[in-house]
């Protein structure tokens, strides 16, 4: 399978720790939704770098305003202001309702930021042990304290001690969201992805968010809602969780919010937004002038160029498209379901379909598998109906292609 990489690749892989099952393909640059490997070979992107590059790749607005700042000043550091930190959580306090803003570089780090917010939120009314509803399948990152949050025991195994304080119920199902808090006066908040992304695209359904909002409301917790992938449009809004008519009281973001140039951020509201103090958290590289720069114009280009609309309506099609394609799948039940919103899709598999990755990738296609057995679709926002209609063409032949080898 190794043998189609260049020597020079495969040659760096003895000084890269083994962390990731990669496929033996190196992209070297990109134009829209399009990606070139270093052989020339050319790929659909439906992976968008995991739900990163929102503007796609080499995009004509976003690269000259990172060639002019890198120009000016990469990075200066906290110790100072950063006028484009003000610029950007302005942007994002106008876009999600909250107040403020604390800017880190990944998901992580602002999950983790979050989990800090929790406690202390605790700790500062009396709580000493402060506990976090978490939930199952969910995916929060691989810092101690995120993968404890996480709901994967792969992604835990071989790190314990885990990080406690964690109290863990299902998706969408209030009466036990209930019978696992009550009477526990240590509970801070409410911890979710507003459709977890790594779980296997699983939505959080609106009503239980609503009725998740009014038990935070009554018992004093934090909702918090980590939109690190569902957020930045993907859905066709903002944030996830604003087609149920919610807010939060924390959003952790990050992936697409700097198209490509890593970025993360916490958003607060009012009863969140005050609990960090000079000295309670911090960190090197967040918010440092490139990647403000990078959200700034992300999300400006996004505004002028209607790509939350684009995204609902390339991402409506393409559901439409490949229900159409597989409604034989469908009735029999070896496609489970296909679910999502906008452009953040999952098509949920019978079997496991690691191998679809390399035969996509071998006609053209890149995408990628979560929980085993769904196929993940989190392309580009600008993905025209015409690249949609494109990866129906090159998938679905392909599922019934496996479907067919593992009856
Ligand atoms: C990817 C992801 C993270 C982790 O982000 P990193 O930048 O990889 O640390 C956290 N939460 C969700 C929902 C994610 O999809």
């Amino acid at each position: 399978m190794t043998a189609a990489l260049p020597a020079h690749i495969e040659a760096t892989s003895p000084h890269v720790m083994n962390t990731y099952g990669r496929l033996p393909i190196a992209l070297s640059h990109g134009q829209g939704c399009r990606v070139w490997d270093v052989n020339g070979k050319q790929y659909l992107d439906g992976l968008g770098g995991i739900a990163v590059n929102t503007l796609g790749h080499n995009h004509p607005r976003l690269v000259p305003a990172l060639q002019d700042q890198i120009s000016k000043i990469i990075h200066s550091s906290n110790y100072y202001h950063v006028p484009g930190q003000e610029v950007l959580a302005a942007k994002l306090v106008e876009l999600s309702g909250l107040t403020n803003v604390f800017f880190c570089s990944t998901g992580l780090e602002a999950n983790e930021a979050a989990l800090k917010l929790a406690r202390k939120f605790g700790h500062d009314k009396g709580i000493n042990r402060p506990e976090i509803v978490v939930y199952e399948k969910a995916f929060h990152g691989r810092s101690i304290a995120t993968l404890s949050a996480t709901g994967n025991t792969k992604v835990q195994a071989g790190f314990g001690p885990l990080v406690e304080g964690f109290i863990r119920v299902p998706l969408n199902d209030v009466a036990a969201l209930e019978a696992a808090t009550a009477g526990n006066p240590n509970v801070v908040a409410v911890f979710f992805e507003a459709i977890q992304g790594e779980g296997g695209i699983n939505p959080m359904d609106a009503g239980y968010m609503q009725q998740v909002r009014k038990l935070c409301d009554k018992n004093d917790w934090l909702l918090m809602i980590d939109e690190v992938q569902c957020g930045m449009g993907r859905t066709g809004k903002w944030f996830a969780h604003q087609w149920a008519g919610i807010q939060p009281d924390v959003m952790p973001l990050a992936k697409g919010l700097g198209s490509g140039v890593p970025i993360g951020a916490v958003v607060a509201g009012p009863r969140a937004a005050h609990i960090f103090g000079p000295g309670n958290h911090g960190t090197t590289f967040g918010g440092n002038p490139l990647a403000m720069r990078a959200g700034i114009e992300t999300l400006k280009i996004m505004e002028e160029d209607g790509l939350l609309a684009n995204a609902a309506k390339v991402g409506a099609h393409l559901k439409a498209a490949l229900s159409r394609e597989l409604a034989a799948e469908l009735k029999s039940g070896r496609v489970k379901e296909i679910r999502g919103f906008g452009l953040m899709l999952g098509i949920d598999l019978a079997v496991p379909c690691g191998e679809i990755l390399q035969r996509a990738a071998d006609k053209g296609l890149l995408l990628s598998v979560t929980a085993d057995s769904v196929i993940r679709l989190v392309p580009p926002l600008i993905l025209s109906e015409a690249e949609a209609d494109e990866i129906v063409a090159i998938l679905c032949p392909l599922i019934k292609q496996l479907l067919a080898e593992k009856p």
